[in-house]
């Protein structure tokens, strides 16, 4: 299966995308935590993306574009890809097009995760991260680690993402409004999009995905 991930910041993407992309047996391809393995490893790359990150601006399309067609041309995403987090603007839609037309491939489904506004911003602020591995997301108040700061996983530290701050998260949300919502419109006239709401328990939102992508 071939699928995109759509959602404002804080929906729980790449939360879902972990469960979700276990359970389909696919990789789950996080364009964020490219960026962000780059960042940690120093790369020309990282460099290049981190201050648009940190201003929670978009990273230029000739950048992400390229980064996102060479890991999906990867050995273990030849059956398919959950995507998260690409394409984020209708340039980057096109180009996933082209990708897949020139190996005769069809994108299966488009995952809209809905959830309201004021509830993204408390999910952000509270968002604490595991240094050794991104799927492992906790909160402060809604999912808050056994011993604070402290992955209850695989006991790696926690940490705030340097763009999880309240400012950089509203600008996020403008960019998601007017630069990644188009998609969605992009992708309805492909008839690919589902949409589900992403509130309640992670297991229950998991279940309503995987429903949806049945269908
Ligand atoms: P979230 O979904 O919570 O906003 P991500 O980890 O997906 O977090 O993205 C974090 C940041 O990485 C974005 O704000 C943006 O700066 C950059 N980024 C990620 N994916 C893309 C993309 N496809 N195009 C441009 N920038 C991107």
């Amino acid at each position: 299966m071939r699928i995109v991930l759509v959602g404002p910041p804080g929906a729980g993407k790449g939360t879902q995308a972990a469960f979700l992309a276990k359970n389909l047996d696919i990789p789950h391809i996080s364009t964020g935590d490219l960026f962000r393995a780059n960042i940690s490893q120093g790369t020309e790359l990282g460099l290049k993306a981190k201050a648009f990150m940190d201003a929670g601006d978009l990273v230029p399309d000739e950048v992400t574009i390229g980064m996102a067609k060479d890991r999906m041309e990867q050995d273990d995403a030849v059956n398919g890809f959950l995507l998260d987090g690409f394409p984020r603007n209708v340039a980057q839609a096109e180009a996933l097009d082209v990708v897949l037309k020139a190996e005769d491939m069809q994108l299966d489904a488009v995952l809209d995760l809905e959830v309201p506004e004021d509830e993204v911003v408390k999910r952000i602020a509270g968002r604490r991260i595991c240094r050794n591995d991104s799927s492992h997301v906790f909160h402060v108040s809604y999912n808050a680690p056994k011993s604070e700061g402290v992955c209850d996983v695989c006991g790696g530290e926690l940490y705030q993402r340097d763009d999880d701050s309240e400012e950089t998260v509203r600008r996020r949300l403008e960019v998601y409004h007017t630069q990644t919502e188009p998609i969605i419109d992009y992708y309805r006239a492909q008839n690919l999009v589902v949409t589900i709401s992403a509130l309640g328990k992670v297991d229950e939102v998991t279940a309503r995905a995987m429903d949806a992508l049945k269908k």
